[in-house]
Order: C-alpha cells, then sequence, then structure tokens
C-alpha cells in the first residue's frame, strides 16, 4: 500500500459484521475466566489485554497504522509527545550514561534533556546539526547509549542530515533516534535513511485538529541490540521485574525495545493514550495526506510572499531555495516540508508583538502543525528558558516569529499578512 492507503486503511481490518470505524474500548479492565488465564498475560507468555495502563486494543490499533506509516515493526502511543521523547531515550539510558542529541530540538524535548534527565544523572551533549563528521564523532563517549535528533526542528526548521547522524550512531554501536513531528511519514520516512526509533507528537500535524495531546514511539526493528549487549543489558539479560524475561530473546529485534519500553516504563510510569484520544488521533490519520499536501502548498505560498516584502528582514522555509537546508529538504523531503515558516520582521521584537497581534486569521497560541494557522514568538513563549547563546544554539533569534499555516486558502493567509504588516 502507499503512503494515502495506509493512512486510510492501515491498523485495523474489520473481519465480517465488525465496525467499520475503530472501536473505542472505555474499558480499564478485561474479563478472564481463570487467574491461570491472567497469569500467562502477566508473564508475557500469551499475548492479551488485562489493564488499560498496560495496554488497550483502540491504543494499539491506532500504534499499528502509525507503525505501518513509518515502516517499523512494533509502536506505542503515549499520553503526549514528551512521554514519548522521555520513554524513547530511557528505555535504553539510565543514571550514568550519555546521549548526544542535536541542539536544535524543541524547548520542551530541550528541557526534558538538559534539565530534568540530567538530574536523573544522564548526560547529554548537544551539537550543532551543521557539525562536521568529525566534530559529530568526537561528541561521543564510553558511555554514549542514543543520538537523538529532530527531521525539521521546531522551531529552527533545520532539515537533519540523517544519515549523517545515523552512520555516526552506528559506527559507535548505538541507535539513532528521530522525532519526525514536524515532516510526519507522508513527507519523511526516517527509517528509509538509517534511523533505528522514531518518535511523533501526535498532537501536531497526525491529530491536525487540535484535539488531543499524544504521542507515539516507532521502532524499526532493525538496531541489533545483542551485538551491543554491554550497552544495552536491559533488553539482552533478564528483567528481574518481569519475571525473568529477556527482551531480545523471547520478542527478536523486531518487538524487544516496544515491548520493554510497555511492560517497564508505561508499567511504572502510566503515561498513557486514552481510548477517546486515540480515536481521534486516528480520525486525524485519515487524512494526514491530503493536510500534509495543503499545509505544504500553503507553507511554499507564504514563505514566498514573505521573501518578496520589504518589511520582513529574513524568511526560513525549508522548501525555499533560498533556504540553507534547500539541498536537504530535496533530499529528504522531496515532496514538501511542512506548514511551519519562520521570519523576522524589521523592528525586532516590539515589531514582532505587534505583528502578531494585528494578524486576525493567524491566532496567537502555544501550538503548531492545526488545520486552522497559527503563530508564536519562542523567544518570549516555548524557549523563555534558555538563555541567549542555548537560544542561539537552538537556532532561535530574539525577532523570531514562527507562523504555522493551516489548510485554509493561501491567498486569505497571504493577506492577512500584509495587512498585520500594514499596521505595525
Ligand atoms: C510539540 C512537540 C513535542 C512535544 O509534544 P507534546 O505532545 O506537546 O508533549 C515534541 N517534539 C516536537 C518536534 C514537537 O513539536
Amino acid at each position: 500500500m502507499k503512503i494515502g492507503t495506509k493512512c486510510v486503511q492501515g491498523g485495523y481490518t474489520p473481519g465480517n459484521g465488525d465496525p467499520r470505524q475503530i472501536p473505542i474500548i472505555q474499558s480499564t479492565t478485561f474479563k478472564y475466566a481463570t487467574s491461570e488465564d491472567m497469569g500467562k498475560l502477566f508473564d508475557l507468555e500469551a499475548s492479551g489485554y488485562f489493564y488499560s495502563r498496560l495496554q488497550n486494543p483502540t491504543c494499539d490499533t491506532v500504534a499499528a497504522k502509525i507503525c505501518e506509516l513509518e515502516g517499523g515493526t512494533a509502536a506505542m502511543l503515549t499520553s503526549s509527545g514528551q512521554a514519548a521523547s522521555f520513554y524513547s531515550i530511557f528505555n535504553i539510558a539510565s543514571c550514568g550514561d550519555h546521549i548526544v542529541s542535536s541542539s536544535t530540538i524543541y524547548g520542551g524535548t530541550y528541557n526534558l534533556f538538559a534539565v530534568t534527565m540530567k538530574r536523573m544523572g544522564i548526560e547529554f551533549t548537544f551539537v550543532s546539526p551543521d557539525c562536521t563528521e568529525e566534530e559529530l564523532n568526537a561528541a561521543f563517549k564510553e558511555n554514549t547509549k542514543a543520538v537523538f535528533g529532530e527531521t525539521i526542528a521546531n522551531p529552527a526548521l533545520n532539515v537533519l542530515d540523517i544519515e549523517k547522524f545515523a552512520n555516526a550512531a552506528h559506527s559507535h554501536g548505538v541507535p539513532l533516534i528521530i522525532d519526525n513531528t514536524f515532516a510526519t511519514p507522508v513527507n519523511c520516512r526516517p527509517f528509509e535513511w538509517g534511523a533505528d526509533i522514531v518518535t511523533h507528537s501526535t498532537t501536531k500535524y497526525m491529530d491536525g485538529h487540535g484535539s488531543g495531546v499524544g504521542g507515539c514511539i516507532v521502532d524499526s526493528g532493525k538496531f541489533d541490540w545483542t551485538k551491543y549487549s554491554d550497552k544495552f543489558p536491559g533488553l539482552c539479560t533478564p528483567d528481574d521485574s518481569y519475571h525473568g524475561v529477556t527482551y531480545t530473546e523471547r520478542f527478536g529485534l523486531e518487538g524487544a525495545y516496544i515491548t520493554k519500553a510497555t511492560a517497564q516504563l508505561m508499567r511504572d510510569f502510566g503515561s498513557i493514550q486514552s481510548p477517546q484520544n486515540a480515536f481521534l488521533i486516528n480520525l486525524g490519520l485519515e487524512s494526514l495526506h491530503l493536510r500534509m499536501k495543503r499545509h505544504c502548498e500553503n507553507g511554499l505560498a507564504v514563505a514566498k510572499a514573505l521573501e518578496a516584502d520589504s518589511r520582513v528582514s529574513w524568511v526560513n522555509y525549508p522548501g525555499l531555495e533560498s533556504s540553507r537546508d534547500y539541498a536537504l529538504a530535496q533530499k529528504y523531503l522531496p515532496n514538501g516540508s511542512c506548514g511551519v515558516v519562520s521570519f523576522g520582521v524589521k523592528g525586532g521584537r516590539a515589531a514582532a508583538e505587534k505583528f502578531m497581534k494585528n494578524l486576525k486569521i493567524g491566532a496567537i497560541e502555544t501550538h503548531v502543525a492545526d488545520a486552522r494557522s497559527c503563530c508564536l514568538h519562542p523567544a518570549s513563549a516555548t524557549h523563555r528558558q534558555m538563555n541567549e547563546d542555548e537560544l542561539i544554539a537552538a537556532g532561535i533569534s530574539g525577532d523570531l516569529i514562527r507562523f504555522s499555516c493551516g489548510i485554509e486558502d493561501a491567498e486569505d493567509l497571504i493577506a492577512d499578512i500584509k495587512q498585520a504588516l500594514d499596521n505595525i
């Protein structure tokens, strides 16, 4: 199946007389005839449902669709993109370990890594996505367990050279984890470029209607943990907290990582997606391929209009020929990048604030990748925890406006932007 067909049909094949739309299994628990039956589920000897903190059929159906879209072998939904980012790393790293991450990542992820996970004893080295191979290789340590980056960084919008990062990760015996939120599998499938694990904030384009916060983790099943079993004892040696199961032995390379994340992390931290919200994510997924096309068309049209306007000091959009990352975008995102455009208006911070207030269609929101256009000033909102140096490393200037083009008509978005510039 092609990507659009997977968006519509993936994950769920109803049998004779079954509901056509995926059922919302709004149940915390599941009934069994004997304790023995249930015991087998607890021991991971049989597969089935027993408690929705561990697994729920609706969530599994939607995870299966995202898994198909990314071309992975196993996937799980989480309550948020933040939970997905946290689990993706904590599943293979713990106190005393080290992670290499691109410096241009979502502000919430940066805070999770640089502050909260640091307090858990996991150290992060942030590298510029533009670094040379030598600089990238120099960031690794004996205790490095993974490399992390975003396909299209939020909000810096640089396109990651996924192959460069995958090669460096693999030459050091660790997986590459890619947050593919902005590109979505419609525009880029990082596994095809060597990434091993993909994370999503489904809150963004996948949901697409601003209706539910959610996340997802997908495993490619390609990383051979057993080749580096001393680095990944959690996957390659018996788990005492789960009746001595060794995940790689019992579930193979295709299932070990997600089964461990479900059995240990979801069991203990409980960041579950609700069945209701999983249903909403699926409604969004059914039109993802159509919406992404429109988001990208609007993004390019708005970026071109901004570029041609003398009141705008700079524009950054990976699809613009003038973009620093145009070549990378052509390689990794040939069908379009995303609907998010960043730019600065002449007059700096004060003019930016005035401009945003003047907009009539584009609303000021801490949100992005929605059917409705919205905009944000990251330096005073999502990235306000960062000092000036950290902002520069994250690719954010004080005047940066992040404009997320929705799926309205481009003419209307451009007219709205023009009148907002006129009235600064
Ligand atoms: C929004 C976002 C996140 C965090 O996701 P939530 O669903 O808000 O927790 C992570 N990564 C990227 C790229 C994002 O845009």
